[in-house]
């Protein structure tokens, strides 16, 4: 007898019969003599649906009111679960995300879980109710709802597990566990029974949308063990946990993020001082600045080209051309046709020719290499956008997992 949370994915509930199937698996776990929490997400494209909508009417409107908006897609998936449960004969309750207790800070549309106030979450346990809760979602300390930011639900499961002392969280989803690169556009990528936090942690920030980043790093933290499967088919998943076997495979994965742009400042006097003063005006501007690159210094002049997120482009620019005399750069360029694809292993730590590995394989499909960056553990380029797809599969092949 233990505790579980169970995460299931807007496809996972997208229509009746898939919001039966998942009724079957979490009365399934119950039936077993389990307390069982339930996060779920929004049903299908429902947050994109909301997201157009919204745009339909205002443009610009205030993140506030997004997060109104956007929370009621997890609404109804919580209560439409419920009835389903309901008609097994299972004794069920809802909760949306501040029912549940979720306290978050106040940055709408990516606000960060402060606490869970679980009094309501241990009474209903007490009363032996399967327990769903919305994704996604909290509240401020006004009282104003918040969300997580796209992907967030895999987060408020994590979540919960940590602060319930689960003895396992499963996210389940639409592919059966995590692989060596997205199997919708690496036919051949090879599903992995287990990897590392760390490992997964990069990959998820690099653009592997199989798990939300945060979920990762909060899972570390507070040790939760944590499985990836498939509420389509039922075998094993893939683990995420501290320590892995030891095995030969050098590369974990590859990944690929589009939510990236490239913004040169061109022709800065190259001296002592331009870079601090060009990254404390982004700092300012809360620019999250990703690669950086700087050109050798020629006749007096050096250009620095940094990469942010898209949604942060037009805020670069506008910050670096405010700022353009008074760090006597010439002139500012943006590029946003480009995609960051990555590598990620703890083994290439200690192998030798990984990164000639992957550049070799990116100039053999004719790929030019814009930027380069590297960690520890990974490797990532920025290339044309669209060339993404064809750069992670002959990477993929050329590591032969
Ligand atoms: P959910 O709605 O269940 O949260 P997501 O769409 O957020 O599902 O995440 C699952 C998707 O992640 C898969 O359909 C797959 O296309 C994509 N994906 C990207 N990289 C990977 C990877 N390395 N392993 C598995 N899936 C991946
Ligand atoms: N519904 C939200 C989204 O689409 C949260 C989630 O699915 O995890 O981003
Ligand atoms: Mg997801």
């Amino acid at each position: 007898m233990g505790l579980v949370v169970q995460k299931f994915g807007g496809t996972s509930v997208k229509d009746a019969e898939r919001i039966k199937n998942v009724a079957k698996i979490v009365t399934d776990t119950y039936a077993k003599g389990n307390n069982v929490v339930v996060v779920v997400s929004a049903q299908g494209d429902t947050t994109d649906d909301l997201i157009e909508k919204a745009a339909e009417i205002n443009p610009n409107p205030s993140k506030r009111e997004m997060d109104v908006l956007l929370s009621t897609g997890e609404q109804i998936s919580i209560s439409l679960l419920a009835m389903a449960i309901e008609k097994l004969g299972y004794p069920v309750v809802s909760l949306t995300g501040w029912q549940a207790g979720f306290m978050t800070n106040s940055n709408y549309s990516n606000a960060r879980i402060r606490k869970i106030e679980s009094e309501r979450l241990h009474i209903e346990l007490d009363k032996k109710n399967i327990v769903i809760v919305a994704g996604f979602q909290g509240i401020n300390r006004y009282d104003d709802i918040t969300t997580l930011g796209r992907g967030g639900s895999d987060t408020s499961a994590v979540a919960l597990a940590a602060t319930l002392h689960a003895d396992i969280c499963q996210i389940y989803t639409d592919v059966d566990g995590v692989y060596t690169a997205d199997p919708r556009i690496v036919p051949n990528a090879v599903k992995l029974d287990e990897i590392s936090y760390d490992e997964m942690l990069e990959l998820a920030s690099l653009g592997a949308q199989v798990l939300h980043n945060r979920s990762v790093e909060m899972a570390k933290k507070y040790n939760v063990k944590l499985e990836v499967l498939s509420s389509y088919e039922n075998k094993p998943g893939t683990e995420v946990k501290e320590v892995i076997k030891v095995e030969k495979m050098l590369i974990k994965g590859v990944a690929k993020d589009d939510d990236v742009a490239r913004v040169a400042i061109v022709g800065l006097p190259d001296r002592p001082g331009v870079a601090f003063q060009v990254f404390s005006q982004l700092a300012k501007a809360k620019i999250n600045v990703d690669i950086i690159l700087q050109s050798i210094g020629r006749d007096g002049k050096k250009d620095i080209s940094i990469t942010v997120p898209t949604s942060q482009k037009d805020s670069a620019i506008e910050c670096l051309n405010e700022c353009k005399d008074l760090l006597n750069a010439e002139k500012i360029e943006l590029d946003d046709n480009v995609s960051k694809v990555s590598i990620v292993g703890a083994g290439m730590q200690s192998n030798p020719g990984v990164a000639a590995k992957m550049f070799e394989a990116l100039f053999e499909a004719d790929i030019n290499i814009k930027m380069i960056s590297t960690s520890e553990i990974k490797i990532s380029v920025l290339i044309d956008k669209d060339k993404s797809k064809k750069a992670i599969s002959v990477i993929h092949d050329a590591f032969e997992f």
